[in-house]
């Protein structure tokens, strides 16, 4: 599944070919995604130009100059590139943004639990985000907003930095990295956690998510790769997908648990 890094690599890949330009066609070969696309969205952004690229969470985030804009989601499969219109189109290339210099961002969504969504509304207030909490690697998601919002909460840590009323884009393997990091057993209480364990675990968050996105922008990804593959980068995991592989800190085996139906890694050696 496409995380908060692949997101966000995905929107500096794409930018740079599509941006200032305008819309000159939108071809929509599936609408049913999570929601339906609209079947308005040619006529809602066709001579528009796009100004930016922006990402909330895992929204990305199409806004044109006319104070609109297309809200994207990867859902489970999704993935996006730039091609042209003569590009062969695939069994699951469900869109085609086609921009006036001839370049296509292309949605292909084997699942089809992503969406493709138009708003005029300010983002902002927008259903789908309006309840998100702050973006992990700004300065708000810090050790006292943490601490502060964990106060009395019963549920385990890692439930509740996944929950994206919390804070966005901590998906299931940058949980259980982050919490190794940070030295927390994911299984702890979140109220329970001290100011100075909240300032780890927060600062592992970020060193983790960060990374990610580092690797993702040097690595891999090819944004204009014909055969369309996502090619999703492979993270040096350290506990994730280990069990029973020694710990690297440790050398005691990696535990593996189910919390909320999602795997769980974890050493109980080095996490308390
Ligand atoms: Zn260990």
């Amino acid at each position: 599944m496409p995380e908060l890094p692949e997101v966000e690599t995905s929107r500096r890949g794409i930018e740079p070919h599509i941006i200032n330009r305008k819309i000159g066609d939108v071809v929509i070969r599936q609408y049913k995604l999570r929601w339906p696309i609209p079947k308005s969205l040619p006529s809602k952004i066709k001579n528009h130009k796009l100004i930016q690229v922006a990402r909330r969470g895992k929204y990305l985030l199409l806004n044109f100059d006319h104070a609109g804009t297309v809200i994207i989601h990867l859902g489970m499969s999704g993935s996006l590139r730039i091609c042209t219109a003569s590009t062969p189109v695939g069994k699951h290339d469900h869109i085609d943004f086609v921009f006036s210099n001839r370049k296509v961002l292309r949605l292909t969504d084997p699942r089809k639990f992503g969406c493709v969504l138009w708003t005029k509304q300010a983002i902002e207030e927008h259903k789908l985000l309006s309840k998100l909490g702050p973006e992990p690697l700004n300065d708000e998601f810090n050790a006292e907003y943490l601490y502060a919002q964990s106060r009395k909460r019963n549920c385990a840590i890692k439930s509740f930095i996944m929950n994206s009323h919390v804070v966005v884009g901590v998906g299931n393997i940058y949980a259980s990295e982050s919490l190794f990091i940070a030295g927390i057993n994911p299984k702890r209480k979140a109220g329970s956690l001290s100011k100075l364990r909240c300032e780890k675990l927060v600062v592992a968050i970020k060193q983790i998510l960060d990374d990610a996105i580092k690797q993702g922008g040097t690595t891999l990804r090819d944004f204009t790769r014909e055969d369309g593959q996502p090619g999703y980068f492979a993270q040096q995991l350290r506990v994730y997908g280990r069990a029973d592989e020694a710990c690297s800190e440790c050398g005691k085996p990696i535990k593996q648990i189910t919390q909320q139906s999602r795997s769980t890694f974890y050493c109980t050696s080095c996490q308390k």
